[in-house]
């Protein structure tokens, strides 16, 4: 390799360089450079090169051979081939937080002692979110296994795991690039628990839990929105073993859709089809709504196709400030597919009079009541 560059100038330091500042200098562009850490696109090369300049310049018979020969020393390149690792423990030199990320981080080494959390989607309609109501749902939920105490052992017989001697997790030595490093792994044997069960229960099959019918009661917030969440705590998965807090449960509410309902935040919108004489002359509409009591519609006469009227504090719970969202109801004129001959005959007598007196200044005056508005 002719073009390989000096190694003082690999780690960035001076010749007369003291060890401290080596290791220092190490440190940081290891950090840099790590390939399982860094974005630079040349990582790889770069971390190999600061290895075999740092393998060198620590030692300091390599070290002072480097210096009388350079890279071109008597017996060729001092630290052999590509196979040989240089044996350099990175753990003690980068420190255990930066290897305890190349092993899940260092939460998911401690033992897990908690169950899992179990989700459950739940679907209430808008009635439901007006009245907030009260909800009760059958189901099996899984819950330690009343022979073996959630322990999956027979007989709750459980023995100190011989592959991790208890402890549940164990030290791994891997090969990162030419270099030998040590860190800490959960235990597979025993799944990081510390204990294993020579003979399984057999109610449960050695897992430790069963299902158990569960009656759920919960109220739904008023004005609760799709996607909700409500959390019931410890009815999750029980602890592994036996041993530890159960997860939770938690309900995520899904709100039905309604047949003509539209749902904005606590408003309710909707569209209303009518008649062109209901529309022109006026009139009122009654429908049942959500909350028993009935929803009347006043349309007043020479209402539009598309005009909005909004009834005031008949929609939904508002979550935050208190009283009720609206209903909007969205005018439609209603154009029937069919007519008889005597309606047609009377539309037919009615035409003049129920069009414009002039279509251009009509135009003209629907055109300029649109830029209006
Ligand atoms: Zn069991
Ligand atoms: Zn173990």
């Amino acid at each position: 390799m002719a073009d390989k560059r000096d190694y003082y100038e690999v780690l960035d330091v001076e010749k007369s360089a003291s060890q401290s500042d080596l290791k220092n200098a190490f440190r940081r562009l290891a950090r840099k450079y790590h390939p399982d850490r860094s974005t630079e696109p040349d990582a790889e090369d770069r971390f190999k090169e600061i290895q075999e300049a740092y393998a060198v310049l620590s030692d300091d018979q390599k070290r002072s051979q480097y210096d009388r020969f350079g890279h071109d020393g008597p017996q060729g390149s001092p630290f052999g081939g590509s196979g040989g690792g240089f044996n350099i423990n990175l753990d003690d030199i980068l420190g255990g937080d930066f290897f305890s990320s190349f092993f899940g981080g260092g939460s998911s080494r401690r033992r897990t002692r908690r169950g899992s959390d179990i989700l459950l989607r739940h679907s209430v309609d808008l009635k439901d979110v007006l009245n907030g109501s009260a909800q009760e749902v059958v189901l099996d939920l899984p819950e330690p296994c009343t022979s073996c105490e959630g322990t999956g052992a027979e007989g709750g017989d459980l023995q100190r795991c011989s592959s991790c001697s208890g402890q549940g997790q164990v030290r791994v030595r891997q090969q990162v690039g030419p270099f030998i490093s040590e860190g800490i792994q959960p235990c597979d044997v025993c799944s990081g628990r510390g204990q294993v069960s020579d003979r399984p229960c057999v109610d449960c099959d050695g897992r430790g839990q069963e299902l158990q019918s569960n009656t759920l009661r919960f109220h739904v917030p008023e004005g609760a929105e799709s996607g909700t969440r409500m959390r019931m705590r410890g009815k999750g998965e029980p602890a592994p073993q036996g041993s530890g807090e159960p997860g939770d449960l938690f309900i995520e509410l899904e709100v039905e859709t309604h047949p003509w309902f539209e749902r904005s935040g606590a408003d309710l919108i909707m569209s209303l089809p009518l008649g062109y004489a209901d529309l022109l002359l006026g009139t009122s509409v009654t429908l049942d709504h959500l909350d028993e009591k009935p929803l009347v519609i006043k349309v007043p006469a020479h209402s539009n196709s598309g005009d909005t009227i909004e009834v005031k504090k008949r929609g939904l719970p508002r979550q935050r400030s208190g009283g009720r969202g609206d209903v909007i109801v969205l005018l439609k004129l209603f154009m029937p597919s069919k007519i008889s001959k005597g309606t047609r005959k009377t539309l037919d007598a009615l035409r003049d009079e129920l069009g414009p007196k002039d279509t251009l200044e009509s135009i003209l005056e629907d055109a300029q009541e649109r830029r209006r508005s």
